[in-house]
């Protein structure tokens, strides 16, 4: 009896506990469950969807040209290499050809993308393990890429940058210089986080041996990027399935041979000295010319060429031809300011000390009821009346002529041809993929992300069963996941 009693104190049970959603080395809001014996993995399961924000279904009611910002928050330490994938996805749906200037251009801000992201995977991967000095450093070498983003676009994180047909715009002489002198001297950093951590032995001891997983496996698991290269498997899709300027620049594919987390780790690195190389390529080779598709039917036109009437400072006044207006009301739901009042089928009217200038109602507007008055603003009901009589400078008609295109084009969309596609680019963490469903809209009747942060995060319980608790930290920071790609 009191031997019994004795047993079912001290009868060893599994236990199962939560790791995440909050936790600091989960990379973001991920929870697994895990079930251990002692210290040893039995089992692990994965909880995704904690920051899960519809970007699919989103993406689904806006036009194909509208959702490229959401892309930026999807893996959002690697936006460029997302605007990127979108980019080529939607141009190969409607056939847009991208000139060589873009190409490369977007090919290099590809690359230090990687860069980037495999600088934030190394100082986070470092300081779970237990690094703290590589985490300073990597951080100091990224914060340079970031200035840079800066340079081109205004933003550092969700940049926006590239865009469908090309880039934004095109890029600075000083950008190509500070450029080149990162190049320079990145190769020297690499160097430097090596010669902290490659056979620093608490690393060795970490990392070899740890989430081993073989070619054959890492393939059925789906894994792709680094992740998967560590296993031997060179699949790059850069070299497979070129896109941008990747079948202009020579760059090899580095592959690991033992499968486990410090062969992952030295992939990584080799690299972030291949895209280094690939930037200096591009950089020598980047041919002259525009920097986006010269097609009307895919291109926003200059935003310049609509300044001289959405610009406050041009004192422009909106008006609306009594005679000519229709009272539909268009134009007073459109008003952000509510500058408009009238009653349905009778002439509506502006106030004009609340018009902001923005060009909305003239937009929305189909009767073509509305008048753009160059120095108009402050001029009494009459005298704009008087002026609205004759017809609008070509100048201001031309700006116009830009802006309702601008309105259309961003609202409707061009229609894209019928039928499915699926696009996958090779971005630091893997293949990501856009499919599209088209029903011949301006908008995707389906859209799917093949994100490759979540297909790691399905293989968690492969690369940690049979480890210790400790290990799963390192298994979490190998596969480099972010939850805001996985979840999307
Ligand atoms: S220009 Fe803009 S603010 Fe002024 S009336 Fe038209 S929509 Fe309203
Ligand atoms: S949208 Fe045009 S027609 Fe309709 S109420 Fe406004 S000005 Fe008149």
């Amino acid at each position: 009896m009191i031997q019994k009693e004795a047993e079912k104190i001290f009868e060893t049970r599994e236990l199962n506990v939560n790791m995440g959603p909050q936790h600091p080395a989960t990379h973001g809001v991920l929870r697994l469950v895990l079930d251990i014996d002692g210290e040893t993995i039995v089992k692990v399961t994965p909880y995704v969807g904690y920051l899960h924000r519809g970007i699919e279904k989103l993406g689904e009611s806006l036009s194909y040209f509208q959702a490229l910002p959401l892309t930026d928050r999807m893996d959002y330490v690697s936006a460029m290499s997302n605007n990127i994938g979108y980019c080529v996805a939607v141009e190969k749906l409607f056939g847009i050809e991208v000139p060589e200037r873009a190409k490369f251009i977007r090919t290099i801000v590809g690359e230090m993308s990687r860069i980037s992201n495999h600088l934030l995977w190394l100082a986070t991967h470092a300081l779970d393990i237990g690094a703290m000095t590589v985490f300073l450093y990597c951080f100091r070498e990224r914060e340079w890429i970031l200035d840079l983003f800066e340079m081109i676009c205004g933003a550092r994180l969700t940049v926006t940058y590239p865009r469908v047909g090309g880039v934004r715009n095109d890029v600075p002489q000083e950008f190509l210089e500070s450029l080149w002198k990162f190049t320079d001297e990145f190769p020297s950093r690499i160097l430097e986080y090596e010669t902290l951590i490659d056979q620093n032995r608490i690393w060795l001891q970490r990392t070899v041996g740890i989430g081993v997983i073989s070619a054959e496996e890492a393939v059925s698991w789906g894994m792709t990027g680094p992740t998967l290269r560590g296993s031997g498997v060179p699949y790059d899709i850069r070299k497979h399935m070129p896109y941008d300027a990747y079948d202009k620049v020579d760059f090899e594919v580095p592959i690991g041979t033992a499968g486990d987390t410090y062969d992952r780790y030295r992939c990584r690195m080799l690299e972030m000295r291949q895209s280094n190389n690939i930037i200096r390529q591009c950089i020598g080779k980047l041919p002259p010319g525009p920097v986006m598709a010269e097609d009307p039917k895919f291109t926003l036109p200059p935003k310049d060429k609509m300044m001289m009437i959405t610009h406050p400072t041009k004192e422009v006044a909106y008006f609306i031809e009594e005679k000519a207006c229709k009272g539909c009301g268009m134009c007073m739901r459109a008003c952000p300011a509510k500058a408009i009042s009238g009653e349905k089928k009778k002439p509506h009217k502006i106030d004009q000390a609340f018009c902001l200038q923005c060009a909305t109602c003239f937009a929305a507007c189909k009767f073509k009821s509305m008048k753009i008055i160059p120095g108009g603003k402050g001029l009494s009901e009459e005298k704009l009346a008087e002026l609205a009589a004759g017809p609008m400078p070509e100048e201001i008609a031309k700006a116009a002529e830009h802006l309702v295109r601008q309105f259309e084009f961003i609202k409707k969309g061009p229609k894209a041809p019928e039928g499915e596609l699926y696009v996958a680019t090779e971005v630091p963490k893997g293949e990501l993929g856009f499919y599209f469903v088209s029903d011949g809209s301006g908008k995707p009747f389906r859209m799917r992300l093949r994100a490759p942060s979540f297909i790691h995060a399905g293989c968690l319980p492969r690369l940690c069963v049979g480890h210790l608790v400790a290990d799963v930290i390192a298994a979490i920071g190998t596969i480099d996941i972010v939850l805001g790609e996985c979840d999307r």
